[in-house]
């Protein structure tokens, strides 16, 4: 393992490394380890394993009242964290502590869960109050296994610790400066004691004291808005994987990690669906000029990716290839209503209006359309909030397809070369898959394009073969 010593660092555990008592033990083992090398650390834990997507399942079953499905998942989750307690927690008396905890915890969400399903409603305020219970639990037992490890550990709820958000549920947004002079205030004397901080990722507190979500895979931003806060020399992100790769490795076994990145292109790669990494966790760090490293749990002596402001010559202009699912195409047609100035940002508006997050937009001039790529599943909405900003009789024709997917390459080397457009697209076209929209970001780091749901694995393996990029 490298020897890294006396530094200040953020250590984030992501679900599937912390699924199970003998994972969260293995966890524990690399705090001690690297805080026995006289670091001081701060670590943030997210729930268990799919603890999260337990939850909401639980949710909707309330809602809909189903009440075996209720039961069965309440008993699952009881079960699987009163498992982890007792096979992470050696000490007899400290593991009694923590399984009575546990259990107040588990009940507190059954009496919880139990009114949303009387009421058979949750709203947006409840809704992030039953996913808090996956971190907290995860938290709360990762704490007693390091006490129980001889390691001193204080437990934090994201709000304690500093994490102080606005009251959008469900994807908060931590309020900067509370924050970052919060979070100094409450962890730097933990540190100073020589104790490790312990804090639940993924979720913060309105100032009037109501718990927030920071959004799916928050627990990212949690470890970044921490290491700004207190100044950490690195924050390090926990994961199964050996650090970002060429591509998404479920998808090409081929794929390779990349040794360096640098914020931008790193903050492009997660836009684009590489799963491992919050956006908005990179905007952090790169504020806060903190490096990232990405690290995994199963395989510590491997390097990782490091992110920093700068980005390393790979010998490769593009790093990496990435591939988006789960979004939809709206093309919106018409010469009147498309070819008028401001038509475009009245399109736009209305999405941001309707909390529509566009993820990529073409114009074409000569057929006078405009198309959009959004989330799928909030792809009927967009298609109505497009139809009533638009004058009645302007818009000819909204199209809406369903069965496409974005294909992002990444990379800083790809700025001002030329001819790196047309060899992504060439080898695309060699394997006759058909390019549906193309959007270039201005900054040069990407080109993205839209293909078929259907062609995009193979869209993503072109471009990765004709780069060299895989191992
Ligand atoms: P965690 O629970 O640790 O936060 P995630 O499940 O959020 O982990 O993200 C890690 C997963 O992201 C990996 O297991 C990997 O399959 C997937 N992934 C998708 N694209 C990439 C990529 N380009 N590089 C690395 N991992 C990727
Ligand atoms: N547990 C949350 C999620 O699954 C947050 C995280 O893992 O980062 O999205
Ligand atoms: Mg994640």
């Amino acid at each position: 393992m490298q020897e890294i010593i006396e530094l200040k660092l953020v250590f984030k555990f992501g679900g599937t490394s912390l699924a199970g008592p003998d994972r969260i033990r293995n966890a524990c083992n690399l705090v001690k380890h690297y805080s026995l090398l006289g670091n001081r650390l701060v670590v943030v834990c997210s729930a268990m394993g799919d603890t999260t997507d337990h939850l909401l399942a639980l949710l909707s079953a309330a809602e809909e009242g189903r009440r075996d499905e209720m039961e069965a998942i309440l008993t699952q989750l009881e079960s699987d964290h009163l498992e982890a307690t007792r096979g992470a927690v050696d000490d007899g008396e400290l593991r009694r502590a923590a399984e009575d905890r546990v259990r107040s915890m588990l009940l507190d969400l059954r009496h919880i869960i139990s009114g949303i399903y009387f009421l058979r409603e949750s709203t947006p305020k409840s809704r992030d109050l039953i996913l808090s219970f996956g971190e907290r639990l995860s938290t709360w037992i990762f704490t007693c296994s390091l006490r129980s490890m001889g390691v001193g550990a204080e437990y934090f709820e994201g709000g304690d610790a500093g994490i102080v958000t606005d009251s959008e549920f469900g994807y908060a947004t931590p309020l900067l400066e509370q924050c970052l002079t919060l979070v100094r205030e409450r962890l730097e004397p933990v540190l100073s004691r020589g104790s490790v901080a312990v804090v639940t990722g993924f979720i913060g507190r309105t100032p009037d004291g109501a718990i927030t979500t920071l959004g799916r895979g928050g627990s990212d931003l949690t470890a970044t808005l921490l290491g700004w806060g207190l100044g950490a020399d690195e924050v390090w992100l926990w994961t199964d994987v050996d650090g970002l790769m060429t591509t998404d490795p479920r998808i090409l076994k081929t794929a390779k990690v990349i040794p360096q990145l640098s914020y931008d292109e790193a903050i492009e790669m997660a836009v684009f669906g590489a799963k491992g990494l919050h956006p908005r966790a990179l905007e952090a760090s790169y504020y806060g000029g903190i490096r990232v490293r990405i690290k995994n749990t199963f395989n510590p002596s491997a390097p990782g990716t490091l992110i920093t402001s700068s980005s390393i010559n790979t010998g490769t202009l593009v790093k990496a290839v990435l591939l988006l699912r789960d979004v939809a195409m709206i093309t919106v047609k018409g010469a009147t209503a498309v070819g008028r100035p401001g038509s475009a940002a009245r399109i736009l508006q209305s999405l941001a209006n309707a909390g529509i997050n566009v993820v990529m937009i073409s114009q074409s001039a000569s057929e006078s359309s405009i198309s959009l790529i959004v989330a799928r599943r909030l792809a009927d909405r967009a298609v109505e909030a497009i139809k009533r900003s638009t004058d009645a009789g302007m818009v000819q024709k909204i199209e809406c397809e369903k069965d496409v997917a974005v294909v992002a390459v990444v990379g800083e080397g790809m700025k001002g070369t030329p001819g790196v457009a047309s060899r992504v697209f060439g080898a695309v076209a060699k394997r006759g898959i058909n390019v549906r929209m193309i959007a270039q970001g201005s900054s040069e780091l990407n080109i993205s394009f839209v293909v078929k749901e259907s062609d995009g694995v193979e869209a993503v393996k072109a471009i990765h073969e004709d780069y060299g990029l895989g191992a």
